[in-house]
């Protein structure tokens, strides 16, 4: 790796001393002469990217012979994997002109077949003591077996299994997702592979004589403040995992996907009888358990979909909301001046005899999970409190439509002729606290709306993370406990905090995303419906409530996204000093040339995959450019939109915003958990 560096330093060592040599036109004098930046250009940083696909537990169909069950073959992949990958910026993108990040990839596949004794390893392993453990079957597992789930909320029971499934299970062997997901990255390497690159391994066990029916489990996974244990839920069974971040300096990026697992919840892999599983007139795609590819009885789906349905989970949950997911919101938060200092900013509005807000809610450490994301900033937070009455709880209910008395019409909104209906009173109280209690500020405020709620006033949403209505900016951040989702469902604040910031600092939820080549935004319904499987992975902004921080690939995708982020401000900024004049030119000229040095380093550290010290290298160089760009006396500002909306301020009728510009983004930033999962369940009978 070294000398393959030293020789390419040289190579281009030479090349620009021959450009130097051959140039003897005076440089102009009014712009930079740079190579990496490009002043007033969006440039988009391309990488090659490795991806593993390593099938375990499936052969490709021999020479000659006629493809049978089970068979999965290179060639079910080559119509569905996308070439490459451009992120946008989501939410932003949403109003109209595709904005891109700055982050292209070309994907380059490695197909591999885990030989036997990977094979025999792995599942030996899963069954060893310590690792699986037999346990009744899930809720769900019973659930498939009848084909059904009682109204009254009983266990599923039945006579005799259903007709049309093609066997019952009968056994529920558990193991715990992240040691499955360790044992395949530390094995990688006896199939070639290197677990440090992307890697998707696409497990089956069926089929084996030591096959046992299984399910993964995160069973330590607890809410924060109520230690409610999430884990525990059936509902929370997997099929999958990965992303988790390992200790010892040592960086894995795996994922694993095993259609011989379970059948569970989150995706309704259990349910073979329903095509609307959520109950909106559309057939939902799910992926079913793998003996119920291509049986003799009652075929749920022919046997030849096995391989294209791993691809599309490889294409469409692992590359494009895994790997290389497109962020929700810019990470820029304030361009071009982005902030070095954040401040949590979390306003309680308390319900009179809602419980005191630090015993549902700890700031450090939503603040500890937190700063990973904006690893250069310097983080704090604060809290303030409010009662939860008189006009603000009067909008707060707001968001929250209200049934008609006559229900042939539609729901009762607050504010319908406005671009977020329901949101627009609430939306105006949190501005007018903005312009009131920001102005003075120097750090950068998160703007944390916690609404502490005594009532059951709302059907069960955790919280959202809004923008400006206008430009997609990151706005506002609501989150809400009411009595039945603290005590009832067993949430606290810090996790929905923690995850709507994760939001507002750029994330999207692992299980919705945007496909570049087919230029489609998605989320877990319709064809789509699969795509859940995303949440199952080590990441807070999933639904499944399996992990309290941030795995892998976020931080991955987040150091992207800012080293991207520096480099196309700096180049905002360096336009502006072009057009305050060759005088300011001349002034940051050195610090530019040297920046461009930096620059250039940051990519080749992110085109080798090391994301962070490419952001680190990145963030250097943008903060010398704009502290030299100032030093010059050039004026560079940072966008606050909460500055920038005409007609809305305190004590005016705000304008109407245009609805037509507003197109809503398939489930984006709304975490509509809990109830809005119950009842997803309740319709899939
Ligand atoms: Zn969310």
């Amino acid at each position: 790796m070294n000398s393959r560096l030293g020789t390419l330093s040289l190579l281009s060592l030479s090349l620009i001393l021959a450009a130097c040599g051959g140039n003897t036109a005076p440089s102009d004098p009014s712009t930079f002469n740079l190579s990496t930046l490009a002043p007033g250009q969006k440039k988009e940083i391309n990488s090659k990217l490795k991806i593993n696909v390593v099938l375990v537990g499936y052969r490709p169909t021999a020479p000659g012979q006629v493809a049978g069950p089970k068979d999965v073959n290179v060639s079910d992949f080559g119509d569905i994997m996308p070439a490459t990958g451009r992120n946008i910026a989501r939410i932003p993108s949403a109003y109209g002109t595709l904005e891109p990040t700055g982050n292209t990839f070309d994907y380059d596949y490695n197909f591999v077949y885990a030989n036997k004794s990977f094979e025999d390893g792995f599942f030996s392993y899963l069954t060893s003591k310590d690792v699986g453990t037999e346990k009744p079957l899930t809720y769900y597992q019973k659930a498939y077996n009848c084909q059904n789930t009682p109204k009254d909320g009983s266990a599923p029971a039945c006579a005799a299994p259903a007709s049309n499934i093609a066997q019952p299970i009968t056994g529920n062997l558990e193991i715990d997702g992240v040691l499955a997901e360790n044992w395949l990255a530390d094995h990688a390497n006896d199939t070639g592979v290197d677990s440090s690159q992307y890697t998707i391994f696409l497990v089956n066990w069926y089929g084996r004589s030591d096959f046992k029916f299984h399910s993964f489990t995160r069973t330590d996974a607890a809410d924060s403040d109520t230690k409610s244990p999430f884990g525990a839920k059936a509902s929370r069974r997997t099929n999958a995992w990965g992303g988790t971040p390992r200790a010892g300096g040592k960086t894995q990026r795996v994922w694993f996907y095993d259609l011989s697992a379970n059948p569970e919840a989150w995706t309704t892999s259990w349910d073979i009888s329903n095509a609307d599983v959520d109950g909106d007139g559309v057939p939902d795609y799910r992926m079913p358990p793998i003996w119920e590819y291509g049986t003799r009885k009652a075929t749920y789906r022919p046997f030849t979909k096995v391989g294209p349905d791993l691809a599309r989970v490889a294409r469409y949950v692992a590359v494009d909301l895994l790997f290389t997911p497109s962020p929700i919101y810019r990470a820029e938060l304030t361009p071009p001046d982005m902030p070095e200092n954040i401040n949590l900013n979390v306003a309680f509005k308390q319900g009179a005899g809602a419980p005191a807000p630090t015993t549902v809610f700890n700031g450090a450490l939503s603040q500890e999970r937190l700063k990973v994301l904006q690893p250069f900033a310097t983080f704090s937070n604060s809290l303030r409190e409010a009662p939860l009455t008189g006009p603000i709880f009067d909008a707060y209910k707001c968001l929250f439509p209200q049934p008609n008395p006559d229900p042939k019409l539609p729901p009762v909104l607050c504010s319908p002729d406005r671009a977020d209906a329901t949101g627009d009173r609430l939306f105006n109280i949190g501005l007018n606290e903005l312009r009131d209690q920001y102005k003075d500020k120097a750090a950068y405020q998160v703007p944390i709306f916690a609404f502490n709620d005594n009532q059951n006033t709302q059907p069960g949403l955790l919280g959202v993370a809004i923008d400006d209505g206008v430009t997609g900016t990151q706005a506002l951040v609501y989150s809400f406990l009411t009595p039945e989702l603290n005590k009832d469902f067993g949430y606290g604040f810090t996790d929905t905090i923690t995850h709507e910031v994760g939001h507002h600092f750029s994330l999207s939820h692992p299980h919705d995303g945007y496909d570049s080549e087919s230029n489609t935004e998605y989320g877990p319904s319709g064809p789509f419906t699969f795509v859940n499987a995303g949440d199952m992975s080590n990441t807070v902004m999933s639904y499944n409530d399996l992990t309290r921080g941030f795995g892998q690939f976020n931080l991955d995708s987040q150091y992207r996204y800012l080293t991207s982020a520096y480099l196309n401000n700096a180049n905002a900024v360096l336009e502006l000093v072009q057009q305050a004049g060759k005088d300011k030119v001349q002034a940051v000229t050195a610090a530019a040339k040297n920046a461009d040095g930096q620059f250039a380093g940051a990519i080749t550290s992110y085109q080798n995959m090391e994301y962070l010290s490419a952001a680190k290298q990145a963030h250097t160089a943008y903060r010398a450019v704009i502290d030299a760009a100032r030093s010059a006396g050039v004026n560079v500002q940072a966008y606050k939109w909460y500055e920038r909306l005409d007609g809305l301020s305190l004590g005016q009728k705000a304008q109407p915003r245009r609805a037509d510009n507003f197109l809503p983004v398939q489930g984006t930033a709304v975490r509509p958990e809990t109830t809005a999962f119950l009842t997803r369940l309740r319709l899939s009978k």
